[in-house]
């Protein structure tokens, strides 16, 4: 360490002062009423902006089915 890059505590901490985590914006399903983050997919049924993008049910399903193929 040079002598020029000696901060003060007070130089450390004002500059920390900005470095703090902000919690993730939780909002409800239009359709479910699921809480689910903002600008993500609803895990719940699968909808984002009122359209279904992924077929959860058919996900379950293939879930499922690798746990049964596992344990044989
Ligand atoms: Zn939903």
């Amino acid at each position: 360490m040079v002598t020029h890059m000696r901060h003060t505590r007070s130089q450390t901490g004002t500059r920390r002062s900005h470095h703090a985590l902000k919690s993730p914006t939780i909002m409800l399903c239009k359709d479910c009423g699921q809480p689910k983050g903002k600008h993500i997919m609803c895990a719940n049924c699968g909808k984002y902006k009122g359209k279904v993008v992924v077929d959860i049910q058919k996900k379950i399903d293939k879930k499922h089915a690798k746990k049964q193929n596992k344990s044989k």
